[in-house]
């Protein structure tokens, strides 16, 4: 009852971001290595996620957009979403997708020779056999047209391109190995092609921040930290993932960011940080917010402590 109430919980799709997360996430499930992401007017006119991996079986594309399809929970289900290590596992992404919006799906296993095109908005749902390469092209467009009330409350197109930018930012941050690309309003915005993860902060952030990251490596820890003298006052760079997840960085793991710089850093300096964490799959639970992004870990002042020690450990290995 408990997981039917999370999976019940909150609103999957409150705006654009939202949508391009849920994407993000479902190519990443599907083992992709090249994920492109292509948005215009704010996300609200069309959100496209390219990836190439694993594709839907025909077999289950037209369900693929059902509410509550997923391929991510062994049989025994709800209990099962407890211990997920797959970014998805509700199967209420496109469905909710296809109601806020039009969803429009290509998609094809490598395996399989043809590809299946789904179009679903409401109730209805569309297949076709197409041809189309190995992967999924999902497509959302006119969200929320049909909804004014949730129209009015959306932000301006271009502050919700900042916000969808910054959280693409996030991602290449934490998969460095993959290869990444972001086209806003048919402009390239970002490229990323597979690099080590000083190079995701050369991408997301420019080379003269990449000059200024030392590596972190710990159990259960990797990353890059900042040299003490590429601080800022804002917190805004400081980047958390858990078991693959990035996560909302609860305010105890940035300040052991901090702690771990000791008198180097100056009063109120901030970092830049990517601290990739490994815990095990029961000390960690995605749940606790619809949006997954708040992590709860069972023993937050042991990792907290982990990764000061962690932190001052790459110091020490880079004397200044
Ligand atoms: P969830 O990710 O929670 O399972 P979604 O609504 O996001 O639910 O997706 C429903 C299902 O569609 C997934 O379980 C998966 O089987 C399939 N799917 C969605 N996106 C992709 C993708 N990019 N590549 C392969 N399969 C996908
Ligand atoms: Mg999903």
């Amino acid at each position: 009852p408990q997981v039917a109430r999370l999976i019940a919980a909150g609103e999957v799709v409150s705006r654009p971001l939202d949508v391009v997360r849920e994407l993000l996430d479902n190519a990443l499930d599907a083992g992709a290595t090249r994920i492109a992401l292509e948005v215009a007017g704010g996300g609200l006119d069309l959100i496209r996620v390219r990836d190439n991996g694993c594709g839907i079986p025909a077999a289950s594309a037209a369900l693929a957009a059902e509410r509550h399809a997923t391929s991510k929970l062994s049989p025994d289900g709800a209990g099962a979403a407890l211990h997920v290590t797959t970014l998805g596992f509700r199967g209420e992404a496109l469905w909710a997708a296809a109601q806020a919006g039009e969803l429009h799906l290509l998609t094809r296993p490598a395996a399989q020779v043809g590809a299946c095109e789904v179009r679903a908005h409401g109730e209805a749902t569309q297949v076709a056999r197409v041809s189309a390469p190995a992967g999924t092209t999902v497509t959302v467009t006119r969200l929320f047209a049909e909804l004014p009330a949730r129209l009015r409350t959306q932000l301006a197109p271009a502050a919700e391109v900042r916000e969808i930018t910054a959280l693409l930012g996030r991602y290449v941050l934490h998969h460095p190995g993959l290869s990444w690309r972001m086209v806003v309003d048919g402009e390239p915005r970002l490229t990323h092609a597979p690099a080590d993860p000083r190079g995701a902060v050369a991408s997301v952030y420019g080379p003269l921040s990449a000059n200024r990251v030392m590596a972190v490596e710990a159990p259960g820890i990797s990353g890059v930290v900042s040299r003490p003298e590429l601080t800022r006052t804002r917190r805004d760079r400081m980047h958390f993932s858990v078991n693959g997840r990035p996560v909302q960085a609860p305010p105890e793991l940035e300040k052991a960011v901090i702690e771990g710089f000791a008198e180097l850093l100056g009063a109120g300096a901030a970092p830049l940080c990517v601290l990739n964490l490994t815990v095990a799959p029961e000390d960690h639970d995605p749940n606790i917010h619809p949006a997954k992004q708040v992590v709860a870990l069972a023993d937050l002042p042991a990792v907290a402590a982990r990764v000061r020690a962690a932190v001052s450990a790459a110091l020490a290995a880079h004397p200044l």
